[in-house]
């Protein structure tokens, strides 16, 4: 079976978790430090708030800026649950945008179709490993007075004009095992801003600066040592992960060209993409999930992200979203994402474009 995800934990991960359970400081001490340092230097950013997850790192962001009930913040519905959930969190309501046809990000068209006086915030999230149109989205945010906080938790190393993603609006970014860099469980804010990153510090940890005085309401959402250990680990190799990751994609992009009714990814020409995922598209309803089947049965793992756009889910069908997202609607039933992990050689890579090609060429 060639899997979808893999993680790629090595001796240097395991030496390094050791270490800090040898020395006894296992909970958030010097290693959170030294990789929230490392970090900020790797996404060019002067801050970076390390938390237990992706998703703890998104709603600190946006409990860092003072969202909460009354407000609306502008997402995606072709995400992870998480991106919205975490608005929800505030007492914020998500409003949702529409997505663009070719990159599956947010389409900054809809985005200024859905500001009302209430908007305070706006989350692109930077799909697939491939960056949200950042020059349109932060001149809208610039206009309208907005708080951008970028949900870059699938894309670690991705670029939009050379720079950095979670670098243009504070970012936020998971460590979660499939994601291109893993600490097991975790994630991270960065930022700019020194007042943001002391305030998602306190709500990081019970609102104190210092320890039992407490300044505001917080949470428990710290980092362990043995989590950023792993972290400082990867961090070191997260370079050639993306190489391998990029190498992939093009391996698969140079042969799966010109099969018909399958669409390949679209690279913005202004990003650097790092293939958090490879995702095709195959057009018409219910092709998809007959393509998906043989894969799988011809040990070909896939994955589908995502099968059901946020404003559709039960949960939010129960507190009463009914737009109509057209593009992200369609894109749910039609997108199938083929593995390019580093684990993935030039052999599963054949085996993959001869299936395809069987399957559907
Ligand atoms: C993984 C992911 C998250 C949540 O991260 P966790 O570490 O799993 O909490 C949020 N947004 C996106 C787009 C993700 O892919």
């Amino acid at each position: 079976m060639i899997p979808i995800a893999k993680p790629i934990i090595g001796e240097d991960e395991i030496n390094a978790v050791i270490e800090v359970l040898r020395s006894g400081n296992i909970a958030e001490g010097q290693k959170v430090k030294d990789f929230e340092e490392a970090f900020a230097k790797y996404s060019g950013t002067s801050f970076a708030v390390a938390v237990n997850s992706g998703t703890a790192a998104l709603h600190v962001a946006l409990l860092a800026h003072g969202i909460g009930a009354g407000d609306e913040v502008i997402t995606t519905p072709f995400t992870f649950v998480a991106t919205s959930n975490s608005v929800l969190f505030t007492g914020a309501k998500p409003v949702f945008a529409d997505i663009r046809e070719d990159t599956f990000t947010i389409d900054p068209e809809s985005i200024i179709e859905k500001i009302t006086p209430k908007t305070k915030a706006i989350i692109p999230v930077h799909l697939y490993g491939q960056a949200a149109d950042m020059k349109a989205i932060m001149e809208i945010a610039e206009d309208k007075d907005l708080i951008v906080i970028e949900d870059a938790c699938q894309a670690h190393g991705a670029t939009f004009e050379g720079k950095s993603v979670g670098s243009f609006g504070d970012g936020t970014f998971s460590f979660y095992p499939t994601k291109n860099m893993t600490t097991g469980e975790g994630g991270i804010i960065t930022t700019n801003d020194l007042e943001i990153a002391q305030k998602a510090r306190m709500i990081r940890s019970h609102g104190s600066k210092q320890r039992y005085f407490h300044e505001m309401l917080g949470f428990n959402l710290r980092m362990t040592d043995i989590a950023a250990s792993i972290g400082i680990t990867q961090l070191g190799k997260i370079a050639d992960f993306n190489r391998s990751r990029i190498k992939n994609a093009h391996y698969l992009t140079g042969s799966l060209g010109n099969i018909k009714g399958l669409i390949l990814p679209h690279v913005d020409k202004r990003c650097g993409h790092v293939f958090h995922q490879y995702t095709v598209r195959i057009r018409g309803d219910g092709s998809r999930d007959d393509v998906v089947s043989s894969l799988n049965k011809m040990d070909i793992g896939t994955g589908i992200y995502y099968p059901l756009p946020i404003h559709k889910q039960p949960y939010y069908q129960e507190l009463g979203y009914n737009d109509s997202l057209p593009v992200s609607e369609s894109a749910s039933k039609e997108v199938i994402s083929l593995p390019v992990h580093p684990s993935v050689n030039i052999s599963d890579l054949e085996t993959i474009s001869a299936s395809l090609r069987d399957i559907i060429g």
